[in-house]
């Protein structure tokens, strides 16, 4: 037998593990530095991993009371309803929710190009089309409403990314209020705030109480270090919040995933040593890559190196593994994880060594 017509559908293509990276260099992996991925260098909450090994005895229970928990902590968090939060598999598996909440069949979606490859390929799940909106290298990749408003025509879903993957740059508050007011009443805005914890611009999340069309996006896969365990979530609008309960995959989130997350958010320690150390490691790679590099709000960096698959490659020979841009549609850039200030210095001297 066969699929259904999957031609449209492209897979993912996520950065290289060090294992497989070892494997193929003949490689020790302890001397691999992996700064491809935007993963927290500090590795997860110390007391998010003391939850996964206390709860390790608990998992023949389906996670009822621990998902609801976790769900009454974000919102305490954010100021929001219990029911405002959706929590998913990752920041992924809740971009598939606002899908199948938002989408019929033959509905469009806007997403920014160059983007990450999730949003269309969520949309196209649930059967959405999709067109795109460009940020301009010339621009500095700059994100303003009217930048989106120009390739808009009454889309089901916009998807907003910022800080953005893979620039940097970010769409200030002011502009995405404008961008929700002058699309459609039923046009959703998605701001996904995937790194959202690096940047001192402002959440979107007060825009949740004023309008009823935009979702905010946040993840533990980032600044809290739990990205092997899936745990992300929105925070929607009241009006349209109860739509959880009819398409989420029941539990989506597993019980460890939750203790984890519960001890992650009141792991305030971690999170502030994260955050300063990506504060110090972007500055250092602006101020010592022998390459241009751009502004950035996340936990990365995009440099110009004239030819970002040849530089990834000859990199990876010396033991720094960082993320081609090519398949984002920007062959002449790499991507460079933040890491610490013990592996930053001879990364970049490796980096600049093969520039050379
Ligand atoms: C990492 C990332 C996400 C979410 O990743 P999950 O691991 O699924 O939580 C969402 N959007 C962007 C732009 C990202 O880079």
């Amino acid at each position: 037998m066969n699929t259904r017509d999957l031609s449209d559908h492209t897979p993912y293509r996520a950065g290289r593990g060090i294992e497989e990276v070892a494997r193929d260099l003949g490689l020790d992996p302890e001397s691999l530095v992996k700064l491809s991925s935007n993963e927290n260098p500090f590795g997860p909450s110390p007391a998010a991993v003391e939850a996964i090994s206390g709860h390790a005895e608990r998992v023949h229970t389906y996670p009822k009371a621990a998902h609801t928990d976790l769900e009454a902590a974000i919102a305490d968090e954010w100021g929001v309803d219990d029911r405002q939060v959706w929590l998913g598999a990752g920041g992924d598996g809740v971009l598939d929710y606002l899908g199948r909440a938002m989408l019929d069949p033959g509905d469009s979606v806007l997403v920014p190009d160059p983007g990450f490859a999730y949003y269309p390929m969520s949309a196209r799940y649930h059967g959405a089309t999709v067109d795109q909106y460009r940020l301009e290298r010339s621009d500095d990749f700059a994100q303003t409403a009217s930048g989106v408003l120009e390739a808009y025509d009454g889309h089901r879903i916009v998807y907003v990314t910022s800080p953005h993957n893979p620039t940097g740059s970010e769409m200030p508050r002011e502009e995405i209020a404008t961008l929700a007011a002058e699309t459609d009443s039923e046009t959703l805005l998605v701001v996904d705030e995937a790194y959202g914890e690096f940047t001192d611009s402002p959440s979107a999340r007060a825009l949740v109480d004023e309008r009823d069309d935009i979702a905010v996006l946040r993840t533990f896969s980032k600044a809290y270090g739990l990205a092997g365990l899936r745990l992300g979530y929105a925070l929607v609008p009241e009006q349209w919040a109860d739509a959880y309960e009819r398409v989420n995959t029941p539990f989506a989130v597993s019980l460890i995933a939750c203790h984890a997350g519960l001890a992650a958010l009141d792991d305030d320690e971690h999170l502030e040593r994260t955050v300063e150390t990506v504060r110090w490691a972007r500055e250092y790679i602006h101020d010592n890559l022998a390459a241009p590099t751009w502004e950035s709000g996340g936990n990365f960096v995009l440099a110009d190196v004239g030819d970002g698959e040849t530089v990834a490659a000859a990199a990876q020979e010396q033991g720094v593994i960082i993320r081609d841009c090519s398949s984002f549609g920007l062959p002449e850039c790499v991507r460079i994880t933040c890491g610490t200030r013990e592996t930053m210095p001879e990364a970049i001297e490796a980096i600049n060594g093969v520039l050379d």
